[in-house]
């Protein structure tokens, strides 16, 4: 059972600046951390090789610090690790990301086949939950995003079985492998790393591709690549504190209803 998953280096976004004069966001102002979200896939996949031997890869496309989420994620429990880095995938969209991890994943394919192929719901900065679709749909495999839970997954009928959240509830869907899933939080618990792990992970390094390492069609890549464009970033207006009425029940409820229908209703007070 070999499983992929997509890691993305992310900014804390608990502790990020949005910048007032420029409207963009100020990366410098954050550290960085694994995406949330696929630390869960990463937990997952590696849940699944305890259960039926395998391995875990890892994918991750980013500047060369982005090999932090890597060892993060060799430190967690996942063998391999690819980083894709290059001047040439700066800019990219989520058009054009979703092409360059789904050339990496390809390659990766050519040495050895993928069965499961992990990504979180979305990413905290980006936030478009567009990448994992737009890879599944790009390798021609099937999709199953906002999984919650992998109720089964048959290696003899190559079948996943996964509980998918929606509104009020989860659908529970079946689908052949090879496929891809994206995950929500609730799909797991993490847990720690063991010692061992952490050991390998301090010495590990990352297989590098760069765009000489694919035969790239360049126009789907970089800012050519990215059909989108980025107006502004704000952050919402702050929403004015509430007000705490006081007195008696009754009084209250007169002056809520005097305050919700203005002064149709206020020759009755
Ligand atoms: C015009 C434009 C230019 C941009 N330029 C840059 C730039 O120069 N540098 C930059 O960092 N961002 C840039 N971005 C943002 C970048 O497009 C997105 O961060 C990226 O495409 C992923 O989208 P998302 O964050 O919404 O991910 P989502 O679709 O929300 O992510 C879902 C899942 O996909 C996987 N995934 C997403 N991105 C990656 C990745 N890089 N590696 C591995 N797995 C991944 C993860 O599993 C993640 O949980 C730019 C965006 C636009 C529109």
């Amino acid at each position: 059972m070999h499983t992929l998953v997509c890691v993305k280096q992310v900014p804390d976004t608990t502790e990020i600046k949005i910048d007032p004069k420029t409207n963009t966001l100020d990366r410098s102002s954050a550290p960085t951390i694994i995406n949330p979200y696929d630390a869960h896939a990463v937990e997952e996949a590696v849940k699944i090789k305890n259960k039926f031997g395998g391995k875990v890869s890892i994918i991750s496309m980013g500047p060369s610090q982005a090999e932090e989420v890597i060892k993060k994620c060799i430190e967690m429990g996942a063998d391999e690790g690819y980083l894709l880095s290059d001047k040439a995938f700066a800019g990219s969209d989520t058009l054009a990301t979703s092409y360059i991890l789904a050339m990496g994943i390809k390659k990766i394919m050519e040495k050895e086949p993928i069965d499961l192929v992990f990504c979180g719901k979305q990413a905290i900065d980006g936030d478009t939950a567009q990448v994992g679709p737009g890879i599944a749909s790009r390798l021609g495999i099937p999709q199953l995003t906002y999984v919650e839970k992998i109720k089964d997954l048959n290696l003899k009928s190559n079948t996943v079985v996964i509980h998918r959240k929606i509104d009020n509830g989860y659908e529970v869907v079946e689908s052949k492998l090879p496929c891809l899933i994206t995950v929500e939080k609730d799909i797991n618990d993490l847990s720690y790393s063991p010692l061992p792990n952490m050991i390998r992970a301090a010495r590990y390094k990352s297989t590098v591709w760069e765009i000489s390492d694919f035969q790239a069609d360049m126009s789907q890549l970089g800012l050519k690549g990215s059909p989108t464009s980025v107006r502004r970033i704000f952050p919402p207006p702050q929403r004015p504190g509430g007000e705490l009425l006081e007195g008696d029940v009754d009084h209250m409820v007169k002056l809520l209803t005097y305050k919700l229908k203005g002064d149709i209703v206020r020759w009755q007070l």
